[in-house]
């Protein structure tokens, strides 16, 4: 079932959102040569709490991590430890927030002095692909329509959308129903009605569509090493158009 949310369960939804999206902001910010991936996962957590709120995903089926830390080939997923970011890294950064019962979420992936022309495309066209879909997701339309523009936008610049991980409902849980694909027909899937509230997020490769979960069990990988970005933003279905809850 798709929980449709009230006005007051929308405005704790713009509380928690707000929070993620500044604290993806900051984090982002922070995300150069030489810090380490751990260093990013503290600096987020002391922002999550200072801003009153918790991590959702610290704990969340065993998940070690304050927030996820995702570079170069590793998709999504990836836990906060030793590792020194470097030049030309591109680092996803996904944050969730739990404040006052309601879930935000949100990624961007960072490139940090990054010069490959592949790599800014492959970014670029990650979070043109986000956009597509953004401007499907109002009333009216049918969750297919989200999810073939983001395809349609990746494909069309030669990259291929991963399968195995996709977008979802939220709200008072992490994960609700609908599942948002990143792939999909036109005109297909639940109607999208005023009150929904999804977290979209196309996770898109340079080579192919593969991926694979590392020894940690949790850190995805594409299977040919190649990279993979990431954005992802939570919106409120309205109609006319979207209300993006993470936005900057
Ligand atoms: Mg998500």
């Amino acid at each position: 079932m798709i929980v449709i949310k009230s006005d007051q369960d929308l405005e704790r939804m713009r509380v928690s959102n707000g929070i993620a999206a500044r604290v993806r902001d900051e984090v982002a910010a922070k995300a150069s040569p030489g810090v380490t991936t751990a260093e990013l996962g503290e600096y987020a957590d002391e922002l999550i709490r200072k801003a009153g709120g918790k991590s959702a995903f610290l704990g969340y089926r065993g998940f070690p991590g304050q927030i996820c830390v995702s570079v170069n080939d590793a998709v999504v997923h990836g836990i906060p430890g030793p590792r020194r970011i470097e030049m030309g890294d591109i680092v996803s950064l996904d944050v969730g927030v739990l404040i006052d019962g309601f879930y935000g979420d949100t990624a961007t992936t960072v490139m940090v002095g990054v010069t490959d022309p592949a790599v800014i495309k492959l970014v670029r066209t990650t979070q043109r692909a986000l956009e597509a879909g953004l401007a499907e997701a109002c009333v009216g339309k049918r969750l297919g329509d989200v999810s073939h523009a983001i395809q349609r936008t990746a494909e069309a610049a030669g990259f291929t959308i991963v399968r195995d991980f996709v977008g979802h409902g939220i709200g008072r849980d992490l994960h609700e129903e609908p599942q948002v694909p990143n792939f999909g027909k036109q005109g297909r899937g639940p109607l999208l009605k005023a009150g929904m509230t999804l977290a979209i997020e196309p996770m898109v490769n340079t080579g192919r569509a593969d991926v694979e979960v590392q020894k940690d069990g949790w850190t995805v990988l594409t299977k040919d090493r190649l990279p993979s970005a990431h954005f992802e933003h939570t919106v409120a279905i309205r109609d006319g158009e979207v209300e993006i809850l993470t936005k900057t």
